[in-house]
């Protein structure tokens, strides 16, 4: 079985539905077909300031959530980043292979360093994309199920992979990014220039919220000043993108909605599209709560799926390390 592996940050305390259009759709329907890997990457998430203890509840917030959405512990090594420590050691034999320049033209540390206060931007934000190669490379990853924003730095990881094996011989598997074809990329519902975001949060979707608020957000969402309901990304981007989720939410085309709303105005595939969201996430949101309501099950699950993923980062690092001339620790 081909293997897969993603992450998902903790950073925010509930997930969107970006994240879940992107890439947690790929991730539970991957279950059947490859052999999963699925981590909350906390690591990742103290790369901007974080408090320690809402770091630690959004970690199993997020573990609850990927639990409720249906990710079978049994099916897959589901475990939390920090506690497989092979993650940050292949990071930095990576970062010591990454080119300063070739980290700089990352995308998102562009974003994101220029969003924050110059002071707080963070080292950690610039080394993002070698740990998030390092956590795919551990595994011998042959597809990566992520959003569109992530082709750069997959491609980064694709590069790193090759360069290690070209230096050094062959041991890494060189990734393909498993991108969705038609909602690679959500965008933010107040916004719809912009990518819908865990860290701006403005026209979010996020499925622990009350599913009254989500259903509001999506009635007020920002569209345009015609009246017809058609698909359009570049004029009628608002429009566009909620036809797409709506689209991916049940399963209808584009153009069968198109046909279905026609002559009915904006607020009418609003308030359906509201109903969508709130029957998806109500009955989710229950799932999550009863994960969260047994703790000691929960942290039983990572665990054991830390135990699964150490296994196999751990013969891969000890390759590598031999590899690159450390001397072997005893
Ligand atoms: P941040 O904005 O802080 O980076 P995020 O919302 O991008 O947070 P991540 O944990 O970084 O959340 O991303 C998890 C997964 O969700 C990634 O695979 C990413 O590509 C995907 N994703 C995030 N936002 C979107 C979006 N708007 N549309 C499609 N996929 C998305
Ligand atoms: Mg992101």
């Amino acid at each position: 079985r081909p293997r897969v592996f993603s992450g998902i940050q903790p950073t925010a305390g509930s997930f969107h539905l970006g994240n879940y259009l992107g890439a947690l759709r790929n991730w539970i329907t991957m279950q059947d077909t490859h052999d999963a890997f699925y981590c909350v990457v906390d690591l990742h998430s103290i790369t901007v300031a974080m408090d320690p203890e809402e770091l630690r509840n959004n970690t199993r917030y997020a573990a609850a959530q990927l639990l409720a959405m249906g990710i079978d512990p049994e099916r897959s090594t589901l475990f939390v980043q920090s506690h497989v420590a092979e993650h940050a050691q292949l990071s930095w034999v990576l970062e010591c292979m990454t080119g300063f320049g070739e980290a700089g033209r990352m995308t998102q540390f562009k974003d994101k360093s220029s969003r924050q206060e110059e002071e707080h931007v963070s080292v950690g934000l610039f080394t993002y994309p070698a740990l998030m190669a390092a956590d795919i490379l551990l595994y011998r990853t042959d597809a990566v199920p992520v959003g569109e924003d992530q082709r750069q730095h997959l491609e980064l990881s694709r590069t790193l992979a090759q360069r290690f094996n070209s230096r050094f011989g062959s041991i890494f598997v060189v990734p393909d990014a498993h991108i969705p074809q038609d909602t690679a990329k959500i965008f933010d519902l107040q916004a719809p220039g912009s990518k819908m975001s865990k860290s701006v949060p403005s026209g979010v979707v996020e499925f622990m919220e009350d599913p009254k608020r989500s259903a509001k957000k999506i009635r007020s969402a920002v569209t345009d000043n015609e009246r017809e309901i058609r698909y359009d990304p570049d004029d009628k981007p608002g429009i566009s993108n909620l036809l797409v989720i709506y689209s991916a939410m049940t399963g209808r085309s584009i153009a069968e909605l198109e046909s279905d709303y026609e002559g009915h105005g904006y607020g009418d595939l609003k308030k359906n599209l509201g109903e969508v969201i709130v029957d998806f996430v109500t009955p989710f949101q229950t799932r999550v709560q009863e994960y969260l309501d047994d703790p000691v099950e929960l942290d039983k699950i990572l665990r054991r799926g830390a135990e699964r993923a150490r296994t196999t980062a751990s013969e891969t690092l000890r390759t590598v390390f031999d590899r690159v001339g450390f001397l072997p620790p005893a």
